[in-house]
This record gives C-alpha cells, structure tokens and sequence, in this order.
C-alpha cells in the first residue's frame, strides 16, 4: 500500500525542496543561535532580535510560497486533507533545518478558532495572520488553571457597549512577540454551565501587559505571562458567539493533538538516523557500538515505537478526514507518539554518550522537547483520562 496518496506525496516533495533551498540557508546564518539554549537569548529568556526576525522572514516565505496556513480551509487559502497536514508536520520536525517546523502554522498563526471571525476581524486581524506579516497567541492557561481551563478565573462583564476584562494567563506561546491574543474568559458564572460561559476576546497589544516570561526547557522563551487590569475594548472584539468559545476550541482539540504527535514522530525519525549511523560508525572495545546489543535494541525499540506511532498518526489524520471526532484515536496517538519520542531521544543520546549530553546538542534538545510536548496540549494524564472515558469510565 502506498504511504500516501499522490497529493500528499507532491505537497511534501514541494515543501521539503522549499525548506532546502528557501529556509535552510536562513538557519545557517543563525548557526548555533538556532540551537544552543545558551546563545540567541535576551537577559529575561526570550529569543533576541536575530532569532525572532529570521522566523518572521521564515514565515512570510512559508505564506507566500502557501505552504503556512494551507490547513485551513480553501476560502481562506488553505484546503489541504489532514493526511497531508500530518505529513508536512512530521517532515518539518524530521528535516535538520531548526526553522522548518517555522513554515508552518503553529499557535502562534491561523489555527481553526479565528474561523469564526467576522468579516471585518477577518480583514483587520485574520488576513495578516494567514500573510505571515502578524502572529497572534491563544491565551487560555492561568495560574490556577491549566488542564483545567473551565476554572478560569479570568472574567469579562459588560458595561455599556464594552467588555471589560480582567485576570492573568501564563505560558501563552508567542506572548511576548504577538500583535493581538485571541483571550478566554468567563463571562457568565461557572453555576450556569461550566463548559459554557467562556468567550473569546481578541485584544490588541497596546492593551494588555506582557508581566513576564516563560523560559520552557528545549529552547524555551516563546511563552509569555500576561495581566488584563480593567481592559476595555468594544463589543466587536468577541471572536465567535458569547459563551461558546470553550466549545468552539473544543471542536479543534483533535487536530492539534494530531500535530504534536506528528511533531514527535518527525524528530523521532530524525533521532534514530543519526543513532543508527553513530552505532555503525563508532567503536568501542574494537568494534563498532552498534555490534553490542544492548546499543542496538535500545535503538531497534525506538524503531519499533516511532513505526507504531507514525501508522496511529496516519489512522488519526484518515479518521479525521472522513469527518470522525477521533477523541479517542488522537489522544491515543498524542500520548503514545511523545512518549515514544522521549524513550527514543533518550536511548540516542545514551548512543551518543557525552556528546549526546552537550548544551544544544539535538539529542538534549529534543529531550527537552519530549517533555514538553508530554505536557502541552492536553498532559499524559488527560489523554489517559479521555481514553478511559472515551470506553465508558
Ligand atoms: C511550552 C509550553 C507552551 C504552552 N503554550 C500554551 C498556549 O499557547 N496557550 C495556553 O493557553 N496554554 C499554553 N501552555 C500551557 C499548557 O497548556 C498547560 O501547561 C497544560 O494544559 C497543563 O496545565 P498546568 O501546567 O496548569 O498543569 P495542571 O493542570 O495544574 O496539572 C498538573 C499535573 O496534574 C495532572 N492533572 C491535572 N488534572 C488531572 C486529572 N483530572 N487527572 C489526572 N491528572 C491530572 C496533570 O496531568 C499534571 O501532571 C503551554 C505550556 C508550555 C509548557
């Protein structure tokens, strides 16, 4: 059976030549900046001008060309299936280019929820976004609620023609660097429906105050702490219906799972080329590493787990596809994929001894990205959580 149908094979072809020629030659100016927690950095965390202009020349390149957005539906630019979707995302990860995975839409770009702009948000704020020429954040996360974000305590009333807001949200990716976040609050109480209630603000950065950083491990700095104090904008900021935006976000929770894992899956592909080829290559005790087994398994492990993830991946992206929720698949496969990205990274490391170790080697860097990954969007536990609910627990 083919691994992909014909579209897919040529939008990846396409993409992997743009990275090639368009994208790697940015990243290797950077060098080490790209990768080395320790350089490319201001004093508070955050990457430096450097590093931020080269992924905005990254994406606007990635939106001219149509590779960035070209998920979203096709009225707004897009229109590709999620199997190709899944496919660009893992080769982005999987290619040695830092930026590659830049090209394409993260939280920091279009994702599905600006859908529901109207057509003047769509013009003033969504437009720039598919153009690579802004970036945005989706503010949902709190200090006192993160897996579970109905308990937010963020809070939004009207008065007059205006809503006015108030509360805190932190590690909101791209905070420190967006143009506008799309902000969750509650605006009617929790007792009246917890899951309803929640509406979604688009603000503006000259209204809200960037309060800090938050410096991830695994090249961290992109996330952001953020106060709303008595911030008031008007009542054409709502994206989407009052009350509904917990559920409108909902609605898309399977995608981005989909791209997480599809994420690790990518780098783990990545990993095990460099581990195979490092066991081949060096020796120890007179024969190459490789000839003792207890290099190899940990490596035909990896193997094994990155195969199984990658075939659940693509199963998601089918299931999708045909228009099925796939809760369950995807949590499934977010889980799996990122854990067997963390045992994989963990085993090609060990491959690669000290080396393996060194500040920003990509083993260590993508060790630290395992565990982030196993946190973001939904942690081991509540994809655990919705598997065992998802068969009636
Ligand atoms: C790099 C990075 C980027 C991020 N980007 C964004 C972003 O762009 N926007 C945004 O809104 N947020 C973002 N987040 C926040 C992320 O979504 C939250 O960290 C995540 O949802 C977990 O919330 P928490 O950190 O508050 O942990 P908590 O929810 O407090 O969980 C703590 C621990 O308790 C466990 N736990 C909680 N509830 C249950 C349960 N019911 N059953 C079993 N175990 C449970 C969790 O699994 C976890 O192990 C980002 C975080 C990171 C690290």
């Amino acid at each position: 059976m083919a691994e992909y149908d014909e579209e897919t094979r040529l939008v990846l072809d396409a993409f992997e030549s743009f990275i090639d020629e368009e994208i790697a030659p940015i990243a290797a100016d950077l060098g080490d900046r790209l990768t080395d927690p320790r350089l490319g950095r201001e004093q508070d965390g955050r990457p430096d001008e450097t590093v931020v202009e080269a992924v905005e020349t990254v994406r606007r390149r990635a939106a001219d060309a149509g590779f960035y957005a070209m998920n979203l539906p096709e009225p707004v630019g897009g229109g590709v299936s999620k199997l190709t979707w899944y496919a660009v995302k893992k080769a982005a990860a999987a290619h040695d280019c830092p930026l590659a995975g830049r090209a394409l839409a993260g939280p920091e770009g279009p994702k599905p929820l600006l859908l529901d702009a109207t057509d003047d948000q769509h013009d003033q704020y969504v437009e720039p976004v598919l153009a690579g020429e802004q970036s945005t954040a989706f503010a949902q996360t709190e200090p006192g609620a993160g897996s579970d974000s109905p308990g937010m305590a963020t809070t939004a009333h009207k008065e007059g023609d205006e809503w006015v807001i108030d509360g805190h949200k932190q590690w909101i990716t791209n905070a420190p660097f967006a143009d506008f976040v799309q902000v969750f609050a509650r605006t009617s109480p929790a007792e009246e429906g917890r899951y309803d209630g929640i509406t979604c603000f688009i603000v503006e950065r000259d209204e809200f105050e960037l309060t800090g950083v938050n410096n991830a491990i695994g090249l961290g700095g992109w996330q952001g702490e953020l106060a709303f104090d008595d911030v008031r904008v008007p009542e054409t900021r709502v994206l989407g219906e009052v009350g509904n935006a917990f559920r409108s976000a909902m609605a898309f929770l399977s995608l981005g799972r989909l791209e997480l894992g599809a994420e690790a899956v990518g780098t783990a592909e990545r990993l095990l080329d460099s581990g195979f080829s490092y066991a081949r290559d060096r020796e120890a005790f007179g024969r190459p590493i490789g000839d003792f087994q207890q290099v190899s398994a940990a490596l035909a492990r990896g193997k094994a787990r990155t195969y199984a993830a990658d075939a659940a991946g693509k199963r998601c992206a089918r299931r999708l596809d045909a228009g099925e929720r796939a809760v369950e698949d995807t949590s499934i496969f977010k889980w799996f994929a990122t854990n067997a990205l963390w045992e994989t990274a963990d085993s090609v490391l060990q491959t690669h001894g000290a080396t393996g170790l060194a500040e920003g080697s990509e083993f260590a860097n993508a060790l630290a990205r395992a565990r982030v990954l196993r946190v973001v969007e939904g942690t081991d536990e509540i994809q655990l959580n919705t598997i065992a609910k998802e068969n009636g627990l």
